[in-house]
Parts: C-alpha cells; sequence; structure tokens
C-alpha cells in the first residue's frame, strides 16, 4: 500500500506549533490525555460487543498497556479498544471538530505572556497533540474493530502527517512517541522511566476502570514469566520473561468515601470526563440507598466551555451502571440549562444494555434526575453563602445557562430564582439577589422593579429610568438574551411582581401625596387632551397611542410598551430564529413638564397646525425611538428635519 502524505488543517498546525514550542509548563499530562483516550476506545468496544453479537473482537481482557523504551527513546502507549477506521484516523486526527477552536487560537494568539497562554490552553485541551509537546515524532498504529486492516500514521507535527495501510494490525490502537531529547534542564522529564511513568499514571489516572499496564524497570529484561508476555496478538513487544504490573487502583471515586479520596483525585476524574485542564470550582457528591441505589459524583466547572452556546452542546453526565460505563452525555440526567455540570452518575440496578430511549421514559431514572437537579441547585445555594467568591465566579460564567431553567423548570422556579444574582441600579460594583432586593424595596412598593437591555449604560441612559432614579427606587438591570425571554414568564417573586420599568403605566407617588398628585394629572390631562388627540392621529402610522408620562423628569418623551407585549428586543429575536411576530404599535408618553412639550402644546392651541408642527411631532417621536435603541424607518428624512430646524436657530 502506498504513503499517502496529508496536510494538517490550518487550526491543526497551529495548535500543533504551540505544542511543539511547549507553552504548557506541566508537560506530564499528554500522558493522561493519551490515557483517556485509550479508556475511551475500551468502553466503546465492550459497549459494541455488548450490542453486536457478529463483532467478533476478543473482549476477555480489555486493558491499556504502557512500553517504554530507553535506548530508543520511545514511549508506547496501546490499547486493545475500537480502534479507528482510515478515515476515521484523518478526519480525527487531522482536524480539530471543535467550533471553539478559531476563536480560542485568536484570544491564545492576543494572550500575553505564558501564563495567560497556559490557562487558555488549560480551558480547551488538546488531547491527542498534546504528545508534540515530548515527542518529536509520533507514530499510531491503529484497526477498527470489524475491519481487517489496519491504518498507519505519523507525523513529527510540522504540517504534514503521513497515512499507510497495514495489513496486519493487532486490535486497538498504539501510538509511540519518539522522545525529544533529553536536554539537562529536563532531566525530571524522562518519560523512558518507569518509576516516572508509573508516578504519572497514579497522579492522573488511577481511577481509570481498565487496568493500566507497564513492564517494571527492575525486572530487566530476563526473570520471570510475566501475565502479559505472550499476548502476541496485543503487538507487545515487552521482553520476553520481564514482570508485568498494574499501575493503576482502578477504584471508582464515586464509590470510595469522602476521606479516601483527595481533592487532586477529584481533579482528575474531572478532567478525564470534561477534557478541560482546568481543576473544577466544586465536586458534588450523592449516595442514594435503598430500593434504588446509585452514586453520583458531579463537578460544577470553573469556566464555561468554548460551546456552551453553540449547538449540539453535550451534557457532561456520564452514565455508569455497576461500575461499568454506559454512555456520555446522559440527557436523561440532567436539564438543558444544567449542561455545564459534568460527572458521572453510577447506578445499581439498570441493565447494561439500557438505551437513551429507554432511560427517558424509566421511572427511577425521571427520580434520579429531579434529586440529582435538586442537589445541584442546593448544593449552589451553599456557596452563595458559603463562599460567596465561589458562587460568583459560578454565577458569571453560567447565570446565563442557568437562568435558561426559569422557562423550563417549573418546579425548580423559586430555587432558581433564589440562587440567581443581577446588576442593579443600587450598587455598581455588585450583583443583587431578589431577597436582598425585596429587603431594601421602598415602603409601600408593590413591585420589583426591571429594565431588560444590551448594557448597563444603555439601560441606565435610557428615558425611562428616569423618575425611578429621581424618586430613589431599585431597578434590576438585566442585560442578558435570556432575560429578555424569562421575565415574560416569571410573575412574582416571593410574593412580589415583576413589573419592566418600560412597559406599561408606572405609578411611584406614596400615599400621602396622591391626592395632590392626581390632581395636577387631571389638570395636565385637560390641558394637554387637544394636543394628545392631535398627535395620535398625526403619529398614527407609527404608535398607537400619545398620552402624558409620570416616569420621565428630564426628557421630552419617551416609548413604551403595552404589559403584555413582546417587547422589541425579543421580537427581533424571535425574527431571527426565523418566526414571525407582528408589528407590534407602540405609546409614545410625553412629558409635560419639559418646555419642548408644553412649547408644542402653545403653537398647537393657538391654532397652528401647518407642517412645522406635524415636522415637530415626527422629530419628537424619532428622538424618543432613538433613546429606546430603536431604528427610525426614515433616517435620512429625520435628519433632513433636524437639520433644517437647527439652520433656523443660527
Ligand atoms: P478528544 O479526545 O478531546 O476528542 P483527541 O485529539 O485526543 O481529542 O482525539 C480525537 C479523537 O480521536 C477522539 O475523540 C477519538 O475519537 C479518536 N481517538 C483518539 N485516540 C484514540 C484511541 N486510542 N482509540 C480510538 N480512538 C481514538
Amino acid at each position: 500500500m502506498p504513503t499517502e502524505t496529508f496536510e494538517f488543517q490550518v487550526e491543526a498546525r497551529q495548535l500543533l506549533q504551540m505544542m511543539i514550542h511547549s507553552i504548557y509548563s506541566n508537560k506530564d499530562v499528554f500522558l493522561r490525555e493519551l490515557i483517556s483516550n485509550a479508556s475511551d476506545a475500551l468502553d466503546k468496544l465492550r459497549l459494541e460487543a455488548l450490542r453486536d453479537s457478529e463483532l467478533r473482537e476478543d473482549v476477555s481482557d480489555l486493558h491499556i498497556r504502557l512500553d517504554l523504551d530507553k535506548e530508543l527513546r520511545t514511549l508506547t502507549v496501546r490499547d486493545n479498544g475500537i480502534g479507528m477506521s482510515h478515515d476515521e484516523v484523518v478526519q480525527l486526527i487531522g482536524t480539530i471538530a471543535n467550533s471553539g477552536t478559531a476563536k480560542f487560537l485568536k484570544e491564545l494568539k492576543e494572550a500575553q505572556g505564558s501564563t495567560a497562554s497556559e490557562e487558555l490552553i488549560g480551558q480547551f485541551g488538546v488531547g491527542f497533540y498534546s504528545s508534540f509537546m515530548v515527542a518529536d515524532e509520533v507514530t499510531l498504529l491503529t484497526r477498527r474493530a470489524g475491519e481487517s486492516q489496519g491504518t498507519r500514521w505519523s507525523s513529527d507535527g510540522e504540517g504534514t502527517y503521513s497515512v499507510e495501510t497495514i495489513d496486519e494490525a493487532p486490535q486497538g490502537t498504539s501510538v509511540t512517541l519518539r522522545l525529544k531529547p533529553e536536554d539537562t534542564e529536563d532531566q525530571l522529564f524522562d518519560y523512558t522511566s518507569s518509576w516516572k511513568v508509573r508516578e504519572i499514571v497514579k497522579r492522573y489516572s488511577d481511577f481509570i476502570t481498565w487496568p493500566i499496564r507497564m513492564v517494571s524497570e527492575t525486572a530487566g529484561k530476563s526473570g520471570t514469566t510475566g501475565e502479559d508476555a505472550d499476548d502476541a496478538e496485543d503487538g507487545a513487544e515487552a521482553p520476553a520473561e520481564a514482570e508485568v504490573e498494574t499501575v493503576n487502583s482502578m477504584k471508582a471515586l464515586w464509590a470510595r468515601s469522602r476521606d479516601e479520596v483527595t481533592d487532586d483525585e477529584y481533579h482528575e476524574l474531572y478532567k478525564h470526563i470534561s477534557h478541560d485542564w482546568t481543576d473544577p470550582l466544586e465536586i458534588i457528591r450523592m449516595q442514594a440507598e435503598g430500593t434504588f441505589e446509585y452514586q453520583a459524583l458531579l463537578f460544577i466547572p470553573s469556566r464555561a466551555a468554548q460551546d456552551l452556546f453553540s449547538q449540539g452542546h453535550k451534557r457532561g453526565v456520564q452514565l455508569y451502571v455497576k461500575r461499568v460505563f454506559i454512555m456520555d452525555d446522559c440527557e436523561a440526567l440532567m436539564p438543558e440549562y444544567l449542561r455545564f455540570v459534568k460527572g458521572v452518575v453510577d447506578a445499581q440496578d439498570l441493565s447494561l444494555n439500557v438505551s437513551r430511549e429507554i432511560l427517558q421514559q424509566d421511572r427511577q431514572i425521571q427520580l434520579m434526575h429531579r434529586r440529582l437537579v435538586k442537589k445541584v441547585l442546593s448544593t449552589v445555594k451553599d456557596m452563595m453563602s458559603g463562599n460567596p467568591d465561589r458562587y460568583l465566579t459560578l454565577w458569571k460564567e453560567f447565570g446565563r445557562v442557568i437562568k435558561e431553567g426559569l422557562l423550563s423548570d417549573y418546579e425548580n422556579r423559586d430555587s432558581i430564582l433564589g440562587i440567581s444574582s443581577f446588576a442593579s441600579t443600587q450598587d455598581e460594583e455588585r450583583l443583587t439577589t431578589l431577597k436582598e432586593y425585596v429587603e431594601r424595596m421602598k415602603e409601600g412598593q408593590q413591585h420589583i422593579f426591571y429594565m431588560t437591555g444590551e448594557s448597563r449604560t444603555a439601560i441606565e441612559s435610557s428615558p425611562h429610568m428616569e423618575a425611578f432614579q429621581a424618586k430613589g427606587f431599585e431597578v434590576l438591570l438585566l442585560t442578558d438574551p435570556v432575560d429578555e425571554v424569562w421575565v415574560q414568564s416569571v410573575p412574582e417573586f416571593d410574593g412580589k411582581q415583576l413589573q419592566s420599568i418600560a412597559k406599561g403605566e408606572v405609578d411611584l407617588d406614596t400615599d400621602e401625596d396622591k391626592k395632590e398628585v392626581e390632581a395636577e394629572r387631571e389638570r395636565q390631562r385637560q390641558d394637554y387632551a387637544d394636543l394628545l388627540t392631535w398627535m395620535t392621529s398625526e403619529l398614527s402610522e407609527d404608535v398607537k397611542e400619545v398620552r402624558l408620562s409620570s416616569r420621565l423628569t428630564v426628557s421630552p418623551a419617551c416609548i413604551v410598551g403595552d404589559t403584555n407585549e413582546l417587547s422589541p428586543a425579543l421580537a427581533n429575536m424571535y425574527r431571527a430564529m426565523g418566526q414571525e411576530v407582528p408589528d407590534v404599535k407602540r405609546i409614545l408618553e410625553l412629558n409635560p413638564t419639559h418646555p419642548l412639550v408644553s412649547g408644542l402644546r402653545k403653537a398647537h392651541s393657538t391654532g397652528e397646525t401647518g407642517t412645522g408642527l406635524g415636522e415637530a411631532a415626527e422629530l419628537l417621536y424619532g428622538m424618543a425611538l432613538l433613546a429606546d435603541g430603536g431604528e427610525l424607518s426614515d433616517p435620512s428624512r429625520f435628519i433632513k428635519l433636524m437639520a433644517d430646524r437647527l439652520e433656523r436657530t443660527l
């Protein structure tokens, strides 16, 4: 078979360059990555053999094996798992499928200094490619289970790789690293030392549920017969009579008691599951005894994954049955809005053959789902009081996702509201909870006021804010896109209604001045009645009503929506998703104390109804629209009218 040469995809090449020039200081982790891949491959083969009785592969002794060669300076990680086909090798190893890659690489380029880059790499995780931190040539030999021919892939990481079809190949995959020449500084990083390698496996991969075997160094080239020495099909080239030992304990961390396991061990399991290189923020353990027994070990990451918001993002909870891996991304166990939670759930009483479809309907699983969700939410609640800084990190990273639950998880709505934090006019620096807001509410205040918008500044400078600020009412500033949506379906918190300050009529007057204010309003309504009727008909194409405002103190006018109407931002969101949304006309409110508005009234009452007055009304509407972040239907006309006016003032 001829050898084909391929070029790495651009992103892949860039990543490889970074690996070769090793911006990551802890090089040991390459072994964790290779073992993690091997372990996944064994899981996959075991499952496939279970489902496909025709598959003729030996699954009686699935394991990982490490072979070290001091003379050749090579390290080989071998598994007898699922393997890869020729096309899979090209697909999986030659390209990077992750959609976040381009963004990641850009950030990496902009990152200053090595710590920043290291942190970014940590967020991304580069799997197989991390071999190039320690090797100047990597060869991968693999055969897909069920196929007869194998594939050899080889590269020095510098732009191209070669692929060759091989007639005879052992089951599974072996990855051989030709280690970079030792330099004096790197004495500690001798990956052909079995002592060193054993230490790394212990540290990073001890919990792997498959045996990781290695020929011990002390056994030398002659000695007693090892258990694997005659495993020719394995392709093992271990010295004929060396001692083979299993280096990992294979103990499932979730089945061990808390005090037996160190945080570091938990963290390594997390990294294996999540492909994240950073330690998790929080570890959650659960044990359920009784008729339906299960253990759960869940993790809250310390950073949001690059693709958390892209379609096809996987949920991170794996299902095990009696210590045996069953599936990744078990959607029956975690709701969409907790998709950032990673971990393992190990159930005792499920069949090993269980499918996704069955899981979705299984009552026990539904029960488990409920308890897991409650546990995650209560953990977050405990973080709020127990470790506010950590909670804030979590909220900053995942708050936007958690709030999606306000739309989908009716049962836990109150808990979700309880762990949510919001920006507020009260304090620029600190976020506030709804509970704190309610405690600060003014006497007689009935509602929790909020406004949605693009940014804090946009909301704060909106005319809607004026009266609230003038009278000292606190307003929540909701700037996440999801806020537009959930506020529509959450009516209240703690008996207090949520009220948008950009919608409906507002009433901010205290009981004492109510009478006086009402009288004043009534006077204004009479004074302005004619103007309002005239303007309503003049602007009837754009607004459904022109009325007086009680929310303005500085601006002449503003646009408001009806209480139950879609906000313009939400309407745009629906349109962007391809849904038809009818155009809704909104309401123009005028500030009767503003000279521009009172001047307009005077002009109108003196019978001046020519084009000048109509244009003034149009301009007023345009300004209100712009202040609301809206778009003018005819900007050039607006500018011309404005320029004419300005000209006359000169
Ligand atoms: P990741 O493991 O994060 O997906 P890698 O670059 O480490 O990224 O590996 C890419 C893919 O190559 C894996 O998802 C897997 O499908 C395949 N792969 C890697 N190593 C093995 C292996 N030992 N056996 C079978 N498939 C493998």
